[in-house]
C-alpha cells in the first residue's frame, strides 16, 4: 500500500543553478540513507532535471518537476510537457500556490495538468490550501473541497492510486507561520472524506496526503507523527543540506520506531 512509505519532497522553486543543484545532491547523498519505507523526492529547476536524472540513484532520490504543461506537444512556446518529462521525473508538483496565485492558474488548467501527468506515467502532487483571508472567513474546508473537486475531475479511481495531495495553506508558505499539526490533521481528514465521497473509502484510505508550509527540521517530526499525514512538501528548509537531511532523517527515525 502506497501509504506505508513516508514521502518527503523538496521544492527548490527558482533556486540553484544546474551546477549548484548537482553539487547539492552530491552532498545530500552522503547525508541521507536509502530507506525502504521513505521516499525522498527533489524538485529542482526544470533546466537541471535531465542531467540530474543521470546523476541520482533512484533508490535514494526521485525527481519531480515543479510544473508541466498539459498538452503533450505543439505550438506552446516556452512550455514543457509531461510527455517530455516522461522517464526523467517520477512526480510533478501541480497547482502549487505560487502557480495558482502568481501565475493565475485555475482549476481547469490544474485538472488538465493532473491528467497530463497520469497519462504520461508521472505521479501528480496536487497542492490545495486556503489563503489567510479564506481562513479568517472560515472557508478553509470549502476552498479545499473546491480545489480537490476541480483538480481531480476526470481522474479515474485507478488513476487516483498515483495521485498525491499536498495540503499547503497559502498563509504558511514561506512565512515561518506553520499550521498547527492539529489543523493539518483536520485538513487531511477533510481531504480524505471528500475523496471517499468521490471514489469510495478504500481509495481515500490509500491516498497519500502531505503537509507543506514552513516545515523545518525541528517541526518535521510533529507532522510526520500526525494521523493522516503521510509526508512533507518542503520549500525553504530544503535549500540547506543539513536541514533537509535532518527532515529526511526524521522520517527514517519514525519508520524505524
Ligand atoms: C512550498 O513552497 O511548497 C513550501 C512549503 O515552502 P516553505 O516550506 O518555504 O513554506
Amino acid at each position: 500500500m502506497a501509504r506505508d512509505k513516508k514521502l518527503i519532497v523538496a521544492n527548490w522553486k527558482m533556486n540553484f543553478t544546474v551546477q549548484e543543484a548537482s553539487l547539492f545532491i552530491h552532498k545530500l547523498s552522503s547525508e541521507v540513507k536509502s530507506h525502504r519505507d521513505v521516499e525522498v523526492v527533489l524538485a529542482p529547476t526544470m533546466l537541471a532535471l535531465q542531467s540530474l536524472s543521470l546523476q541520482v540513484d533512484r533508490r535514494q532520490f526521485k525527481l519531480a518537476s515543479q510544473n508541466l504543461y498539459w498538452r503533450d506537444h505543439g505550438a506552446f512556446t516556452g512550455e514543457v510537457s509531461a510527455t517530455q518529462l516522461r522517464g526523467i521525473v517520477d512526480y510533478a508538483i501541480i497547482g502549487h500556490s505560487e502557480r495558482r496565485h502568481v501565475f493565475k492558474e485555475n482549476d481547469k488548467e490544474i485538472r488538465n495538468k493532473v491528467q497530463a501527468a497520469v497519462r504520461n506515467g508521472i505521479k501528480p502532487i496536487l497542492c490545495v490550501g486556503e489563503t489567510a483571508r479564506d481562513r479568517s472567513e472560515g472557508e478553509t474546508l470549502d476552498v479545499i473541497h473546491d480545489q480537490l473537486v476541480g483538480g481531480l475531475a476526470n481522474v479515474t479511481s485507478e488513476e487516483l492510486e498515483d495521485v498525491v495531495v499536498a495540503y499547503e495553506p497559502v498563509w504558511a508558505i514561506g512565512t515561518g507561520k506553520n499550521a498547527a499539526p492539529l489543523d493539518a490533521k483536520k485538513a487531511a481528514s477533510a481531504i480524505r472524506r471528500q475523496v471517499a465521497h468521490l471514489y469510495g473509502k478504500a481509495a481515500a484510505d490509500n491516498l497519500r496526503i502531505l503537509y507543506g508550509g514552513s516545515v523545518t527540521a525541528d517541526s518535521a517530526l510533529s507532522y510526520l507523527k500526525t494521523e493522516g499525514i503521510d509526508g512533507l512538501l518542503v520549500g525553504g528548509a530544503s535549500l540547506s543540506v543539513p536541514s533537509f537531511a535532518a527532515i529526511a532523517e526524521s522520517a527514517h527515525k519514525l519508520e524505524d520506531e
